[in-house]
């Protein structure tokens, strides 16, 4: 570690005034092992724990508004969600282990965009909207590459609001080393039309057209699983080739609609 500044805040307010050219610190589950390996070095570190704000989940209308300091475990048993959109509660269950459960945050998650994180694929695959201390950004502006999003320098999420959906599911093909995706496929039958968001498979998580065009002409295991997708720009590494992953997509999006048909 190195020296650098270190604020608890109380408020979303001081917390955005306090930031500067730092970082905000959720759970840390990220940013503090990045911290050790040196591949983040802020000078300044806010401290969102104390920002009470940001924690929790309601119901407004029909949307689901989870508080950016949510953290997985409790997104996992929130009898709103549970209801609403039981497949956002499986997947948050399902992220890491009951460490990184227990901390790890929304919107510390989504603010990493990591390319292998669960919960973009929810966000994306629900049409999500991101609030920030500033504006609302939809999730189809919201992920722009490989930990790299529409956020700006000191831009604090302060919710995610998820729209009522008919159908969904998210199954994910763990990597075994990690626990984050492999491939991990999320699929809505939403008021907007069919989404397939994909995760894990290429920089960032997106949508596979050619998925979203079969599902909403039949919304089949068979009518995905005849999809076949190109390997191109799709994620290469030790764990699996980008031939295996696109071979997954489609598979993997057929046993999210098998799911999502049965609930
Ligand atoms: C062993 C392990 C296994 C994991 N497995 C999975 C998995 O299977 N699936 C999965 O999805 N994830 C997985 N994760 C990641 C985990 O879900 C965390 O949520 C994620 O690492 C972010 O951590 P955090 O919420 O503690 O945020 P932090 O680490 O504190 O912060 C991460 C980044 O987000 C920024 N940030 C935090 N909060 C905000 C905010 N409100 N507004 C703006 N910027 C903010 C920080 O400045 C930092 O840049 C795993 C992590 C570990 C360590």
């Amino acid at each position: 570690m190195y020296a650098f500044e270190y604020t608890r805040a109380g408020t979303v307010a001081e917390a955005a005034s306090k930031i500067g050219g730092g970082k905000f610190l959720a759970g840390g589950q990220s940013l503090v092992g990045a911290m050790k390996l040196r591949l983040a070095q802020p000078g300044n570190l806010v401290d969102l724990a104390g920002v009470k704000e940001l924690v929790g989940i309601c119901m407004d209308g029909n949307d689901v508004v989870v508080g950016a300091m949510t953290r997985h475990a409790d997104v996992a048993g929130n009898a709103d969600v549970q209801r609403a959109c039981p497949a956002l509660a499986e997947l948050a269950g399902g992220i890491g282990d009951r460490q990184v459960r227990a901390m790890g945050t929304i919107g510390g998650s989504l603010a990493n965009s990591d390319p292998a994180a669960c919960y973009p694929a929810a966000v994306l695959g629900l049409g999500a909207t991101v609030v920030t201390h500033k504006r609302r950004i939809a999730a189809d502006d919201f992920f722009k590459g490989m930990y790299e999003t529409a956020l700006e320098e000191g831009e604090l999420i302060t919710s995610v609001r998820f729209p009522s959906v008919m159908k969904a599911a998210y199954i994910k093909f763990v990597n075994p080393a990690s626990r984050f995706a492999l491939v991990g496929v999320f699929v809505a039958q939403t008021a907007g039309g069919v989404r397939v968001a994909v995760t894990g498979a290429a920089g960032c998580v997106f949508r596979v057209k050619d998925l979203e065009a079969a599902l909403s002409k039949s919304f089949t295991a068979d009518a995905a699983k005849a999809v076949k997708l190109s390997a191109d720009g799709l994620s290469g590494d030790l764990h699996a080739t980008p031939e295996y992953r696109a071979h997954l997509i489609p598979v993997l999006t057929a046993r999210a609609v098998e799911a999502a048909s049965k609930r």
